[in-house]
């Protein structure tokens, strides 16, 4: 049973809607675009109450104006780029804690894909929505910040238990899987997920959510220092940081 409406938008973004228990608002996080959003929140009769926004791309933030004029909602998103996103009502920052009623979110910073986004920790559920920053066996593309700095952000994952859900922006699950074999093609529990991802994908469902635990299995960019990736790709002098840039660079090319 899953708690969150996965509604898929544009030709591979996820936008998620979520309901508070207790107020039953319903909270959307990132609007790629309105359309596909508003079809669903009329055929069930549902309010929208507020936004969540992981960062300023135009394919997170596109809908959020025809969903403003058509529901009094309040939008959240980084202070630190209010001047990209669209007029933030409540604006957050790292370490912060958002309630929605009984619905608590906790912020981090997790620059690298952009400068300025955030991922949102449905604590209680143990649940995070990454964005463009730790995506199903992948990350986002380096459009304004280092590798060092995406290195840091998905560092910051390792604090959090190994169950915990991640629900990221796209369906690049495909492209990933076949980067990932290429780099990584002695990991067993990466095989196995090829088999489930295919089945997934014939079906047509999406590969979201997964766990962070798959991700730490499978997801080259969290496996830079794992011995074979590391013969594999002569990395032995090089440190995490470098291997990570490199294996991110790998990707660019694939
Ligand atoms: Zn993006
Ligand atoms: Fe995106």
């Amino acid at each position: 049973m899953s708690k969150i409406k996965i509604i898929p938008c544009l030709s591979d973004n996820y936008a998620y809607l979520i309901v508070d228990d207790q107020t039953k608002k319903n909270i959307l996080i990132d609007a790629p675009e309105a359309d596909p959003i508003l079809d669903y929140l009329k055929k069930n009769s549902l309010n929208l109450d507020y936004i969540l926004l992981t960062h300023h791309h135009a394919d997170h933030i596109d809908g959020v104006e025809k969903l403003r004029k058509e529901y009094n909602l309040k939008v959240i998103g980084a202070k630190r780029d209010k001047k990209r996103l669209p007029d933030l009502d409540i604006e957050v920052e790292d370490g912060q804690t958002v309630d929605i009623g009984e619905t608590e979110f906790h912020i981090i910073d997790v620059d690298g894909h952009t400068v300025g986004h955030i991922a949102f920790i449905w604590v209680a559920e143990n649940i995070s929505f990454t964005g463009d920053s730790l995506m199903v066996m992948g990350c986002g593309r380096l459009f304004e910040d280092t590798p060092e700095k995406m290195f840091e952000s998905l560092q910051k994952f390792k604090q959090f238990s190994k169950d915990m859900k991640i629900y990221s922006g796209h369906e690049y699950t495909k492209s990933n899987i076949e980067f990932a074999l290429s780099i990584d093609k002695n990991n067993l529990k990466l095989k196995d997920r090829h088999k489930r991802v295919i089945e997934t994908l014939s079906k047509n469902e999406p590969t979201i959510p997964s766990t962070l635990r798959e991700e730490y299995d499978t997801n080259p960019f969290l496996r830079q220092d794992d011995p074979s990736i590391v013969k594999t790709l002569k990395m032995e002098t090089l440190t995490s940081a470098e291997r990570f840039a490199r294996i991110r660079s790998l990707k660019d090319n694939f």
